[in-house]
């Protein structure tokens, strides 16, 4: 596939090519034009200049019409997302439906009137006026995407902003531009105007650290590390910031939990997307009673998760992005290792290919359990009773998102209300969630501003109040 940065709708002209190449055996999967300083600048004034300005109707049949495009077309997204990340060909059947839903809920969504009306006689100091509120959308978004879910997270930044108005200028993760191209080729097909969006790659010193910082921009709405989005969040200046960010998430295991249960989510969590959510599962704390039978279950379940070709509807799981994320992990393993851990499944290593890998007897400052660890990895580490599992899950840095095998209702209720993060699953994975559910963390895994598609919106646009005698 050759394709293209685009400036609101024009392929852009360049000699520099960005290769990209299939993390599985190095095969070149397309080539990106990339462009320069000079298309940063057309870009932002294009979209400001704006064009036709869009009903709310409008709106609702551009998203409508790109998500039954992209119906037609999930096959190709599919083998698309799977050969330049790796990702098993079925998580990324599985990540087409999941785009498909954040352009249906958009659209729906871009149907609705949220504004609220106050009436103003109901104090001693009242009178006879209404005040209402109106959301009026920002001036320019700049959205910058991360690598792990290529279609779903550009999904999640165009959408609401495009839902509510908002012209973009998205930057894609560099390891996986193919399929945000192809989902901006779609929606300009669907009829948004061409204004509405340009999707820029190149030298971060050109696009993305220039696009955070200009002042023309009123919101950076940003998925990714944790460096790179304080970094972010240090030169973005006077403008609206969103950071999701990334995260540690515990599975806590109780005593009394449903054994089968606790298996299917542990492995799940863990090596679904190869590891590669932010919500995966990253640390496995279980009860210290019933350690060794979860462990056991636990080998078994994860030789089911067979690791290989990702083109191949048997695997399992694919690579992970490029074989130095699979060195670090399998060196993180090896630190835990030295520190008294014990490898008891998987761990071997073929180039971007890790297998998922059980890890018991995980010391608690291990690195893998300081700091997230991006891939198939499953560490357990054991607790001895509620009070301890919370100081444990609330250890890190990290706020993102948390799961609880329990059916003990005292026990569920306290989660909910002492975890320091951003969701609290009781008996599911922390990554679930409806694609219009609030989601995003808390301390280093964001600011406390939710995304999904629904709260996105309302970071896309401010509150107008006007208000009128009655
Ligand atoms: P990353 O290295 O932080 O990159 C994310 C994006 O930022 C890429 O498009 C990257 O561009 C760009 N970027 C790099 N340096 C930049 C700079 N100085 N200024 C502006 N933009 C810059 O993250 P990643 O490795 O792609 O993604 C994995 C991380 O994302 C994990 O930590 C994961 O937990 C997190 N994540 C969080 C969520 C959430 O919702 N909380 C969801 C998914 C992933 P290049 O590709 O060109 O370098």
């Amino acid at each position: 596939m050759n394709a293209t940065s685009y400036v609101a709708g024009n392929p852009v002209k360049s000699d520099q090519l960005l290769e990209v190449k299939s993390p599985y055996d190095n095969r070149l999967v397309g080539t990106v034009t990339l462009a320069n300083a000079s298309h940063v600048e057309e870009a932002i004034t294009t979209a400001l200049k704006g064009g036709k300005k869009l009903t709310r109707y409008d709106r609702f049949s551009i998203l409508d019409k790109a998500r039954q495009l992209l119906v037609e077309r999930k096959e190709l997204f599919a083998q698309t997302i799977s050969a330049e990340s790796g990702l098993a060909i079925r998580e990324a059947r599985y990540e087409t439906g999941r785009a498909h839903d954040v352009l249906m809920f958009a659209a729906m969504e871009s149907l609705k009137d949220d504004g609220q009306i106050f009436s103003c006689d109901i104090s001693p100091q009242g009178k006879a006026r209404k005040i209402f509120t109106v959301r009026e959308p920002l001036s320019l978004a700049v959205c910058i995407t991360p690598f792990n879910h290529p279609l779903n997270q550009v999904a999640h930044k165009l959408a609401p902003a495009l839902a509510t108005g908002v012209p973009v200028i998205l930057k894609p993760s560099e390891k996986t531009p193919l399929t945000a191209i192809l989902l901006t080729e779609l929606l300009y097909e669907a009829g948004l105007p061409v204004y509405m969006l340009s999707t820029l790659l190149g030298p971060t010193h050109e696009i993305a650290e220039p696009l955070v910082k200009d002042p023309r921009v009123e919101i950076v709405s940003f998925t990714g590390s944790v460096p790179v989005g304080k970094r972010i969040a240090a030169s973005a200046g006077y403008k609206k910031v969103i950071l999701e960010l990334g995260g540690n998430d515990p599975l806590i295991i109780m005593e009394d939990a449903d054994m089968d249960t606790a298996v299917h989510l542990a492995a799940e969590g863990s090596f679904r997307n190869s590891g590669q959510r932010c919500t995966a599962v990253k640390r496995i704390l279980v009860h210290e009673k019933i350690k060794d039978a979860f462990t056991e279950k636990l080998i078994a379940r994860a030789k089911e998760y067979t690791c290989g070709d990702p083109s191949d509807p048997e695997t399992k799981v694919g690579t992970v992005i490029d074989e130095a994320a699979a060195v670090y992990l399998e060196e993180v393993v090896k630190k835990a290792v030295v520190q008294g851990a014990k490898v008891v499944s998987g761990g071997k290593r073929t180039g971007a290919l890790l297998e998922p890998t059980v890890i018991v007897d995980v010391p608690r400052n291990a690195e893998m359990v300081v700091h997230e660890s991006f891939g198939p990895l499953a560490p357990v580490l054991t607790f001895k009773d509620i009070d301890d599992a919370i100081a444990l899950s609330n250890s890190t840095a990290y706020g993102l998102s948390s799961g609880i095998v329990t059916n003990n209702m005292e026990y569920a209720l306290r989660f909910v209300k002492e975890l320091k993060v951003g969701t609290v699953n009781i008996n599911e994975v922390p990554g679930y969630r409806i694609e219009s559910s609030p989601f995003g963390g808390i301390k280093d895994s964001g600011l406390g501003i939710k995304e999904g598609v629904i709260e996105a919106m309302k970071c896309f646009t401010f509150v107008k109040t006007f208000s009128l005698p009655w």
